[in-house]
């Protein structure tokens, strides 16, 4: 076992986001254009047996987390084969971020391989609205794909809503007593600057002290002790099952704390989802790297990371990629 992974600012690296393709079957309005992007070709993207050699390193590192992300990961073929190669690799804790749409048909084979938990994205409950922010008619095929995935054990089942301003703001109490009625955590997500067509403003981010003021008046609400992770997570204060959690990346950032590590589907290492400079693991790979190498490389990247986005100050820039380059 090496040394954990340990940044100037005394944060432990130890949750690795892992993309598995910047492909999507959506098309979000706050993520990128009807049209789509231009893909990487496949000949980029790392394989399988790149990705499983990559977290092997990572776990002998001090990872404890590893989520499957994209773009939207159940597009990549076999992916199932992937989850039983990590969970084989003995990853503690293995999970995905996908926005459902195949996750009817896939929920028991990836469970069967060892997938343990899953976040789902979706933005909301009413079927137009739904097809507005996704271009996609597929509410109920997302549905489906919760039950499917709650009938195969992954649980916890979190759902993760991105609330923009004058769009779905106004769900926030009916996604509350969607927790409510299923047990899944709902959690709000503040709206954040990595959209492709770069149409993020300020006054399209609702706060998150907003989102929990409308629901605590309707529902009271329990803070519940979260850890590292970025959601601040709630239970109802009448017992009722599920809860509620906010991502307030914008107006209470939480670089603090952060454990969060990734790497894009094309093998670039970002130790920040804004980060302005990555490291090209893949390119180490290719060129027969041995696993201290890409250690060291890692290890170098983690003790330059800085502390933390700067949304809020006069010098942000965005990062070249846009989220559904980088993943969740
Ligand atoms: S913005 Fe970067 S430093 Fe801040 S919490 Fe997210 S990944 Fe961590």
């Amino acid at each position: 076992m090496r040394a954990p992974l340990v940044d100037r600012f005394g944060r432990v690296a130890d949750d690795l986001r892992v993309s598995l393709t910047d492909r999507c079957n959506f098309r979000c309005t706050y993520c990128m254009p009807a049209e789509g992007l231009a893909w990487l070709p496949r000949s980029d993207l790392l394989t399988y047996e790149e990705i499983e050699r990559l977290v092997g390193v990572f776990l002998d590192l001090g990872v404890r987390t590893v989520r499957l992300t994209g773009g939207e990961p159940l597009l990549r073929r076999g992916v199932e084969a992937l989850v039983s190669m990590l969970a084989a690799r003995g990853v503690p804790d293995l999970s995905m971020t996908t926005n459902g749409l195949l996750l009817a048909e896939k929920a028991e084979a990836l469970a069967a391989a060892g997938l343990r938990r899953i976040n789902v994205s979706v933005d909301s409950l009413l079927r137009h609205r739904f097809a507005e922010m996704t271009r996609r008619d597929a509410l109920e095929r997302v549905l489906d794909g919760l039950r499917a995935a709650e009938r195969a054990g992954l649980a916890p089942i979190k759902l993760n809503c991105v609330v923009v301003r004058g769009t779905n703001e106004d769900e926030v109490v009916d996604f509350a007593r969607f927790a409510r009625a299923t047990g899944y955590q709902v959690r709000f997500i503040e709206f954040m600057p990595l959209d492709a067509e770069e149409g993020w403003s300020r006054d399209r981010v609702v706060p998150s002290e907003e989102v929990l003021a409308a629901i605590g008046r309707v529902y009271p609400l329990v803070p519940v002790d979260h850890g590292p992770e970025p959601a601040r997570v709630f239970c109802f204060a009448d017992g009722a099952p599920g809860g509620v959690g906010v991502i307030a990346s914008v107006s209470e950032p939480f670089c603090g704390d952060c454990n969060r590590i990734r790497i894009t589907a094309d093998g670039q290492f970002r130790t920040c989802l804004f980060a302005l400079e990555e490291t090209d693991l893949r390119r180490l790979l290719r060129a027969g790297a041995d696993d201290d190498q890409i250690a060291g490389a890692v290890r170098e990247a983690v003790a330059r990371k800085w502390a933390g986005h700067r949304i809020n100050e006069a010098d942000f820039v965005r990062p070249a990629r846009s989220m559904s380059m980088i993943g969740g």
